[in-house]
């Protein structure tokens, strides 16, 4: 088995040969075929390459190879965005009537599918704390069909232990999807731990230079044909170019992950004991409630962190103005840092009670350590805090 490098480097060598090194763009929409018999055949294929694009495309094809052997399982799809993937999985795996399992702490988007999406089709929901994997037992239904995990979360960065939840999962004939867009594969391989599906907004590190919006999916191929199937009729699908750059952003994944892993450990320690911060969340840290289960199962920590000023609401907000390599930004996990206020963010979509009930305090900062050099963005965060402590 060669190691991960190799891999994002030669896994796709296979998909749809050329003698190019660099793999073609295949800007069609459609393809042709050499007789009837050839064409009935490419056409019935699942996750296909060569008969209609939103059908598959070579591009996506060699996406695919790459991420299904990072992570670990059988097959991979692509989509057009990180949220294409979670909608056409749950689209494709439940039904009205059914159940679905979600976490308390989510991204916003998969916080939404849960509280909104999924009950106005008739698919009843229950969040609960991830950090407590009794609290997925007590939720489980007899009609529960999917679990859906996000380890680490955003923006908080707990930790669900993902082989526990598989477990109960298994013993209930329940489905398990994991966002494994915060720790990627290099840190962690979910479908190791028994996880069924494993999907990322592949927006962040695997295409990791903040140049494309999409999705991948990752399990065994029973599962993901169900949700191919509903892929094509959404119709959620991820242009040859946009794909073809997600392939060369991945090909340095484990190189930049190293970076990120570097950055936003020594980020979390320079900040933990600064006199402006009242806390920082990293589960690197011997401090996280969670480091012994994250070190259980993550070889690093990631490059995201969040901090809790002291001053509150415009302490957070003054930070963000002082930093210089950060900029204001809603993405991660790209070669440049990037920093975001939730509470000032979401004024515009949520009310204060909203805001209250989300259980992110109104001083947090949520920071995405980029590839810079480390003492350049440490020197940057510590100018920060020290300008905080004078204001
Ligand atoms: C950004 C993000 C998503 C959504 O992905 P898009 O590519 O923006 O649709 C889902 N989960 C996590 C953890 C994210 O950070």
């Amino acid at each position: 088995m060669a190691g991960i490098s190799t891999v994002a480097v030669h896994a796709d060598r296979n998909v749809h040969p050329s003698r190019a090194v660099a793999p073609p763009i295949y800007q069609t929409a459609t393809f042709w075929a050499e007789d009837a018999d050839q064409f009935a055949q490419v056409a019935a294929e699942s996750r296909g390459k060569d008969f209609y694009t939103r059908y598959g495309n070579p591009n996506h094809a060699q996406v695919a190879a790459v991420v299904a052997e990072l992570e670990g399982t059988e097959t991979a799809m692509v989509t057009a965005s990180g949220m294409a993937a979670l909608t056409t999985s749950v689209l494709g795996l439940v039904s009205a009537g059914d159940h679905v399992i979600g976490q308390q702490a989510t991204y916003g988007g998969t916080a939404s599918v849960l509280l909104n999406l999924l009950p106005r089709l008739g698919i009843s929901t229950t969040v609960v704390d991830q950090t407590d994997p009794g609290a997925f037992e007590k939720a489980l239904t007899p009609k529960t069909r999917l679990i859906l995990m996000e380890s680490p979360s955003n923006p908080l960065l707990q930790v669900t232990d993902l082989s526990a939840v598989a477990a109960l999962a298994k013993a209930n004939n329940v489905i398990t999807l994991a966002d494994n867009t915060f720790a990627t594969p290099v840190n962690s391989r979910p479908a190791d731990l028994g996880i069924d599906v494993v999907w990322h907004s592949a927006t962040k590190y695997l295409n990791g230079h903040t140049d494309v919006s999409a999705g991948v999916l990752a399990g065994p191929a029973e599962i993901l044909d169900r949700i191919w199937d509903t892929g094509v009729l959404t119709g959620a699908t991820l242009g040859p170019f946009d794909a073809w750059l997600l392939l060369r952003g991945m090909r340095t994944l484990p190189l930049r992950v190293e970076r990120h892993n570097a950055n936003g450990l020594a980020l979390a320690q320079a900040l933990e004991d600064h006199p402006a911060i009242a806390k920082v969340h990293y589960p690197g840290l011997t401090s996280h409630p969670q480091h012994e289960l994250a070190c259980k199962q993550m070889s690093g920590f990631g490059g995201v962190l969040a901090l809790e000023l002291n001053g509150g609401f415009e302490a957070a907000d003054a930070f963000l103005g002082h930093l210089r390599y950060s900029r204001r930004s809603a993405s991660l996990g790209g070669v440049e840092s990037l920093a975001v206020h939730p509470a000032s963010m979401w004024r515009g979509m949520l009310s204060d009670q909203q805001i209250a009930e989300s259980g992110v305090p109104l001083g947090l900062v949520r920071l995405a350590a980029g590839t810079e050099d480390t003492l350049d963005l440490v020197g940057d965060v510590l100018a920060a805090a020290e300008l905080e402590l004078t204001r």
